[in-house]
């Protein structure tokens, strides 16, 4: 055993539909990834998609209840596609992009759109927005032998039972085989990394108290409750 200062944290998974856990390395995420949310955030729709990221260890599973996080008064949801990298690839083409998927989950980038605001408007990162503790809730993890590679269907969320993002995957501007080959082009892609890959319009803030549940057609479920 190496002579560890303290003992090395126990690596964070997200439970597989069919068994088993999926450790999770990075999670990646894709912004401005439909036309309708460019819109009502009033950027610029011809822009091209770019990545940012949130620690491994801002996820949430099992429905478990998240904090109102500090340093915010605007704490927003984005329901989410994931998608659960299997096999490792750097420069992957398009074409190839679907074999490196393990499979998919319905998440929650949960973001504190004041602080997101500030760091824009100061042209600083976005970090202290977007990858704060508890801020990526996440259901169970499809595998793709089981649902294929959802590119159609409804992706939904409601807050308190009131539906707030209604849109469909076919909406999204940059697929997932897209996004894939984009984002590996930059970094190398290893299994057990996540990417969430940009949320449809009806962004808004939540409340302590609040009940979030987001479902993907042929995916599945995330929910959980404002703390
Ligand atoms: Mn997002």
């Amino acid at each position: 055993m190496a002579d560890f200062l303290f003992e090395p944290y126990a690596p964070v998974t997200v439970p597989i539909a069919r068994g088993g856990l999926f450790a999770v390395r990075r999670i990646y995420c894709v912004g401005r990834n439909y036309v309708e949310h460019i819109r009502e955030m009033g950027n610029d729709e011809r822009d091209p998609p770019f990545f940012f990221a949130k620690p491994a260890d801002a996820v949430v599973v099992g429905g478990a209840s998240i904090p109102y996080p500090p340093q915010t008064a605007d704490l927003h949801h984005e329901i989410e596609l994931v998608v659960a990298i299997g096999k490792d690839g750097s420069d992957i083409a398009v074409g190839d992009a679907l074999d490196h998927v393990y499979g998919y989950a319905a998440g929650l980038d949960m973001t504190r759109r004041d602080l997101q605001a500030s760091a824009k408007k100061a042209g600083r990162p976005w970090e202290m927005a977007k990858a704060f503790d508890y801020s990526a809730p996440i259901g169970t993890i499809e595998p793709a032998s089981a649902i294929g590679h959802p590119d159609k269907g409804g992706i939904m969320l409601s807050v308190n039972g009131a539906v707030r993002q209604q849109g469909d995957l076919a909406e999204q501007i940059w697929s997932v085989s897209e996004a894939i080959a984009h984002l590996s082009g930059f970094v190398t892609l290893r299994a057990g990394d996540l990417i969430m890959t940009g949320t449809p319009s009806g962004v808004g803030a939540v409340v302590r108290g609040d009940v979030l549940e987001g479902a993907i057609e042929g995916v599945g479920t995330v929910r959980t409750i404002i703390a």
